[in-house]
C-alpha cells in the first residue's frame, strides 16, 4: 500500500493566489488541529491553551525572550502556519509573540511607542510559500499589543545584504560569521522609528545568531533595537 499523502497544499495552491485558495480550502477540507491532529477545528482547546499559558522566558540571548519552548503541539503550529499557509493560526501565535515582547520589554513596554521589526524572509522562501509567515505575525502581535492598550504597529524594515548560506548544520562561531554583516536596514526606518522603540521579533530563535545580527544592522544605523521576541526558542544551556 502506498504511503498516504503528506499533507501539505497542492503546488497550485503556491503563489500570489495561495491566500485565496489556502482559505477556500479551510472550508472545503475537514479542519484538524494544526497541533495534535484532532478533528474538526483547526485550534483545538489543549493546543489554545499549550500556546496561551506558557510564562514567556529568556533565549541564549537575555534581551530576547520567547513565548514558548519549541516543542509540540506549539512547534506544530508554527511549522502548520509557515510552512502549510494555516494563516488563522496567526492570530492565537501573534497573540503569544505579543506576550513574549511584553515580557522581554518589561515596564519599558508602555514608555513609548513600539516598532515590531520582523526577521526578513529570504525571497524565494516568500515565493515558494505565498506569504512572509513572520511579517504576518509581527502584524497579529502588533494588533494583540494594541488590544492590551499599547501602541504598536509592525514594519519590515531590514532586507538581506547578501545570501547567506543554510545556518544547519554550523557551530555557533560559524553562524556568527555566516551572518555578519548579512542584514541591512532599510532607508526608510529612520522615518518609520522616529518615536518609537524598535523590538526585533521571529518566530523560532535557536543560536540567537540571526536576532544578534539584526540588532547589529539596527544598532549600525543608529536606531538599537530595545528589546526581542519570539513565538518559541529552542531549549539551551544557560550561560
Ligand atoms: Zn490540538
Amino acid at each position: 500500500m502506498p504511503p498516504p499523502p503528506a499533507p501539505t497544499r497542492p503546488p497550485s495552491a503556491q503563489g500570489p493566489f495561495g491566500h485565496a485558495l489556502a482559505g477556500l480550502l479551510d472550508v472545503l477540507v475537514p479542519a484538524r488541529c494544526a497541533g495534535c491532529g484532532a478533528e474538526r477545528t483547526q485550534l483545538c482547546p489543549a493546543c489554545r491553551h499549550a500556546l496561551a499559558a506558557t510564562r514567556p522566558g529568556p533565549t541564549p540571548l537575555p534581551w530576547a525572550h520567547a513565548a514558548a519552548p519549541y516543542a509540540d503541539p506549539v512547534r506544530q503550529l508554527l511549522l502548520a502556519h509557515k510552512e502549510r499557509g494555516a494563516l488563522r493560526l496567526a492570530g492565537p501565535l501573534g497573540e503569544a509573540l505579543g506576550r513574549a515582547v511584553r515580557s522581554a520589554l518589561g515596564p519599558r513596554a508602555a514608555a513609548a511607542p513600539l516598532l515590531l521589526v520582523p526577521m526578513p524572509s529570504a525571497r524565494s522562501a516568500v515565493r515558494a510559500r505565498g506569504h512572509d509567515p513572520t511579517l504576518r505575525l509581527a502584524g497579529a502581535a502588533a494588533r494583540s499589543l494594541r488590544r492590551c492598550g499599547l501602541d504598536a504597529r509592525a514594519e519590515p524594515l531590514l532586507r538581506h545584504a547578501r545570501p547567506v548560506a543554510d545556518q544547519a548544520g554550523l557551530s555557533a562561531a560559524e553562524r556568527h560569521r555566516n551572518l555578519h554583516g548579512a542584514l541591512t536596514v532599510l532607508p526608510r526606518a529612520r522615518r518609520d522609528l522616529l518615536g518609537r522603540q524598535p523590538v526585533l521579533v521571529d518566530d523560532l530563535v535557536t543560536t540567537g545568531a540571526s536576532l544578534a545580527e539584526a540588532a547589529r544592522a539596527l544598532a549600525d544605523a543608529g536606531l538599537p533595537a530595545r528589546a526581542g521576541a519570539a513565538v518559541a526558542a529552542t531549549a539551551h544551556r544557560p550561560g
